[in-house]
């Protein structure tokens, strides 16, 4: 199922976008503002965002900025500004699409559509089993890691939060998936775990823990990996 964030400060027009969305079968969650959109996108990542530029809180540029850091969603502006201009600094930013208000629904569901199409197309191969990063080797599949010639051994927690970071390669996982694919669900604000696992993987497998190039922290929020 595709998941869809819309991200809109109109009740009305969230509303409509919501139900229209829903009823076609996808997955919508909405957020009022960006500081909520950042929120949600980080905890549960959606394929596609609608994304309005004027917010309450943030200019929309910035929402997108922020997200391609660490999202991989495709992100398709729905907005009131219709200049040239104001479109390729949303582009610039790294929206995928846009689209201005007032919008026909069937038009945005069709860019909709070709969104959700981009992002699956993109997706890497599943079972990705072996990752080469400059400073080590991991193959997930035979569980051997290898650091400047060395085997590394890794403890089977150890191995789990591995696999699930380099599932998400390249995407910010939150703190509460990482937590429960690997502890499970009744461990989910042990984020203590968390920073104590991360950093015994860093010494094993960085060059530099203090400075890692692989295993990225986001305060508050989660952790990335980048081959
Ligand atoms: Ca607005």
């Amino acid at each position: 199922m595709t998941r869809v964030l819309v991200v809109e400060d109109e009740p009305p027009l969230m509303r409509a976008l919501e139900i229209n969305l829903k009823a076609r079968g996808y997955d919508v969650e909405t957020a009022p503002d960006g500081a909520h959109a950042l929120r949600r996108a980080a905890a549960r990542p959606p394929d596609v965002v609608l994304l309005d530029l004027g917010l309450p809180d943030m200019d929309g540029n910035d929402v997108i900025k922020e997200l391609r850091g660490w999202s991989r969603a495709s992100i398709l502006v729905v907005s009131a500004r219709r200049t040239s201009q104001e479109k390729v600094t949303a582009l610039d930013a790294g929206a995928d699409d846009y689209i201005t208000k007032p919008f026909d629904m069937d038009e945005l569901l069709a860019r909709l559509r070709a969104a959700a199409r981009r992002v699956k197309a993109g997706k890497p191969a599943v079972g990705t089993a072996v990752v080469e990063t400059e400073g080590f080797t991991i193959d997930l599949l035979a569980k051997k890691a290898r650091r400047e010639g060395r085997d590394i051994r890794l403890t089977p927690t150890e191995w789990h939060l591995v696999e699930v970071l380099v599932r998400n390669s390249g995407r910010l996982v939150s703190q509460q998936q990482l937590l429960q694919e690997v502890w499970g669900p009744s461990h989910s604000t042990q984020t203590n775990y968390l920073r104590v696992y991360m950093a015994q993987l860093r010494r094993k497998l960085e060059a530099d823990p203090a400075h890692p190039r692989h295993f990225f922290t986001a305060p508050g929020m989660g952790y990335r990996f980048a081959p």
